[in-house]
């Protein structure tokens, strides 16, 4: 499964497109200008660098698990791309400093040329072994909390790499995907979904779900009903948001989460959508004024996206505050009836009523063949009473439920 390999720097040169420094785990370059000039200085003194971690995926080509930035540093001074440091001490008696490759000493080309670079080589591993592996070689080091929890392997990570590609992310939220920003605002929303209500999201909260959903179920409830709410937010806001900063995001996910749960929402996403960007905008104005003349609550309001946004109490004093305002702004919105489905005695009424006949297609049904159906569907206010059910035929119910989802 393991094997052993010295390349010289010249010949991963050579190979370089058969040599993959960006596979999916892997850490985006983030390497300075003098961290790259310190690793070539360093291999022209000849001195040890650490050994690399690759995985053969074919007869010749391979991901790179650990050392991309060393590798990509090397082939980027091999190409002319940059020069070495402009205060870099002379190497065995020969000027170096501000050199580029081409600009090199032939004796320190060829010492550069032949350096002797190790590798382990991993064959025949699933690529859970493989994210496992750079989990640990990366632990401790600098990657940052959600580039860390992307080497978790499991379910729960592969969900959440996918949902930071939902368009929401990509083409409406106002803020970048750099060092995976985007699926640690994805994992938090889906940590909030997952628990149920107003919860504490950092990242200590999101290792555990990591950890503890490997298993997760990409194509369960929680998995649909997120999906619902970002399908819902693309409808109220079909295009770049500028007022979507990153802990925004997290506050409207939650509102319209709890909205669609609670309350007849559909149909009102651009009524929703102008609410969110008036109240933006009255808070940025609100916050110009004296602080003596600023509303009390909207003033505490400000503090809490200010700092903590991922702790509990921040994101319940958030919710709560933007919720009354919703509610008060859009007074009309219907809260779903809490029962949702007709029991025994209303079912029996409504068949008596309707003469067992779908109100649809006109066929008769049969006792334990039809459907209660709601006139005015339970979504959108429907109420659970006599007055607004009917019988439907098995068929026309899931037609119509097609409909109104
Ligand atoms: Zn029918």
């Amino acid at each position: 499964m393991i094997s052993k390999w010295t390349l010289t720097a010249q010949s991963t040169f050579v190979r370089r497109k058969n040599i993959n420094t960006n596979p999916d785990y892997q850490r985006p370059a983030v390497w300075t200008k003098a961290q790259k000039q310190l690793l070539i200085d360093s291999m022209l003194r000849e001195y040890d660098i650490p050994k690399m971690y690759m995985h053969r995926t074919g007869k010749d080509t391979y991901d790179v698990i650990d050392g991309q930035q060393r590798l990509r540093t090397i082939w980027e001074f091999f190409s002319g791309a940059f020069s070495l440091a402009k205060d870099a001490d002379p190497v065995d008696g020969i000027e170096i400093a501000g050199k580029k490759y081409d600009d090199l000493d032939m004796l320190l080309l060829d010492k550069l040329n032949s350096y002797n670079l190790d590798f382990v080589i991993l064959n025949d591993v699933s690529d859970d072994e493989i994210s496992e592996m750079f989990l640990r070689l990366q632990n401790g080091t600098t990657l940052k909390a959600q580039e860390k929890r992307n080497a978790y392997p499991g379910n729960m990570r592969n969900f959440i790499k996918d949902l930071a590609t939902h368009p929401f992310f990509v083409n409406v939220v106002n803020f970048q995907n750099s060092r995976f920003s985007h699926e640690h605002v994805a994992a938090q929303l889906t940590l909030l979904t997952m628990n149920g209500d107003i919860c504490d999201i950092k990242d200590r909260n999101l290792n555990a779900m990591y950890k503890d959903n490997q298993d997760f179920d990409v194509n369960g409830d929680v998995a649909k009903k997120i999906k619902r709410v970002l399908n819902y937010l693309l409808l109220m806001f079909p295009e770049k948001t500028p007022e979507l900063k990153r802990y925004n995001v997290v506050s409207i996910y939650a509102l319209v989460k709890d909205l669609l749960e609670n309350y007849a929402i559909k149909g009102r996403e651009s009524e929703l959508a102008k609410w969110f960007i008036d109240f933006e905008t009255m808070r940025t104005i609100e916050a110009e004024k004296p602080e003596d003349q600023q509303d009390a609550r909207l003033a505490i309001y400000q503090s809490k996206t200010k700092d903590s946004t991922d702790a509990m109490d921040s994101l319940r004093y958030r919710h709560e505050f933007l919720k009354e305002n919703l509610l008060s702004t859009i007074i009309d919105l219907e809260p779903k009836d809490t029962k949702r489905n007709f029991d025994e005695a209303q079912r029996q009424v409504i068949y008596r009523r309707d003469k067992g006949v779908c109100q649809q297609c006109g066929i008769k049904c049969e006792w334990n063949a039809w459907q209660a159906d709601h006139i005015i569907p339970w979504n959108r206010g429907g109420k659970t009473i006599v007055s607004n059910g009917q019988v439907l035929c098995p068929v026309c119910n899931a037609a119509k439920s097609d409909n109104v989802l």
